[in-house]
């Protein structure tokens, strides 16, 4: 495994994260011996950053997760976020913050989060984010029951001009740097190295859309985004080449990103993302692959509150 600073904050983080959502079921059904056994495949293949959400299968994801970390919940950094309880449930008040921590440190059983982030700042008035949300979650920091805090999000136009105005430890954002897009590095990434905020990126595989599996029923890309992905999958079933491995590939070799995190439902899965480590040396696959994003490249979907979302964005294909 290879490490990284997690920006300024001290700690090293593995290239590769381990998503939890896939815990919560949100990409169907697994059962939680399996839960299990992927959580401690992937801390004994050196895996030492978790992240997860009360959102993820609405509290399910963090049950399991706590319930595979027993035992060995020092051995890793711990991150879960708070003001997203369910899909339409968003609440980023002072007293939801502390309180929902309370519920997440009981649900992953834990009396401290390494990592404390406000779940997708987009559905939210980013005023009170600032002025009430993330000095809640300092204060919580105060007593010792997180370590550091960040935000994440859709938008990473947002997510950069959130940065210059306040201070935060890291910065996720999903869906914006991978095969199909690339507009994190134009957005996001130069403020964040800039800051030294540490960076996560999230969904190298667009959210399972490049994993050649069944795509989830509530997968917003539009649907070229997702016929181009379907391309791109049957061209490296072409080729003899796993798409999950060229995708999980690309995203670890980006040096300006601390931890990318690929949502794991199996043992298997875990070890494809070990082989995308040693790189894939393609370059006419990889030539052909940008001929198929060239015209969908960077296309994106609403998400969030108008007032949030860039004046236009590209979701009309
Ligand atoms: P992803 O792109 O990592 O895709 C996950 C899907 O791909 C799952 O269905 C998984 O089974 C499948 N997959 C993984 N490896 C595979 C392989 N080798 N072959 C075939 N299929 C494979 O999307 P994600 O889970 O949304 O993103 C990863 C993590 O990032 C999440 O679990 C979450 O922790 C984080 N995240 C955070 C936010 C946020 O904070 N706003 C948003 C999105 C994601």
């Amino acid at each position: 495994m290879i490490y990284h600073p997690l920006g300024k904050t001290g700690v090293q983080v593995s290239t590769i994260g381990f998503g939890a959502s896939a815990l919560g079921d949100v990409f169907g059904a697994i059962t939680l011996k399996t839960a299990i056994a992927t959580v401690r495949y992937a801390m004994d293949s050196g895996i030492n950053f978790f992240d997860v959400s009360p959102y993820y299968g609405v509290t399910l994801a963090e049950e399991r997760l706590g319930n595979a970390l027993q035992g060995r919940r020092h051995e890793v950094l711990l991150a879960t976020k708070c003001g997203r309880y369910g899909y339409d449930a968003f609440d980023f008040s002072a007293a939801t913050i502390s309180r929902g921590l309370e519920d997440s440190l009981h649900r992953l059983r834990t009396d401290y989060v390494d990592l404390l982030q406000v779940h997708d700042v987009e559905f939210g008035s980013i005023a009170q984010i600032m002025e009430e949300t993330l000095p809640a979650m300092r204060a919580l920091q105060q007593q010792g029951k997180v370590r550091m805090i960040g935000i994440t999000g859709y938008w990473p136009g947002l997510l950069a001009r959130m940065l210059r105005q306040v201070h935060v430890d890291t910065v996720l954002n999903y869906c914006h740097s991978n095969l199909l897009m690339d507009d994190m590095d134009t957005e996001l990434t130069p403020v964040a190295t800039e800051l030294g905020v540490g960076l996560i990126n999230a969904s190298p595989l667009h959210m399972g859309l490049l994993g050649g599996g069944p795509v989830a029923k509530w997968h917003p890309a539009p649907v070229v985004i997702k016929d181009a992905a379907a391309k791109i999958v049957g061209l490296c079933e072409e080729q003899g080449v796993r798409a999950p491995i060229v995708a999980l590939s690309q995203c670890l070799s980006h040096t300006g990103v601390a931890s990318t995190l690929v949502g794991f439902r199996s043992v298997a899965e875990i070890d494809e993302a070990l082989l995308a480590l040693e790189g894939v040396h393609e370059p006419e696959l990889m030539r052909n692959i940008q001929k198929i994003v060239e015209p969908i490249r960077n296309v994106s979907w609403a998400s969030g509150l108008a007032e949030n979302q860039p004046a236009t964005h590209s979701n009309s294909l």
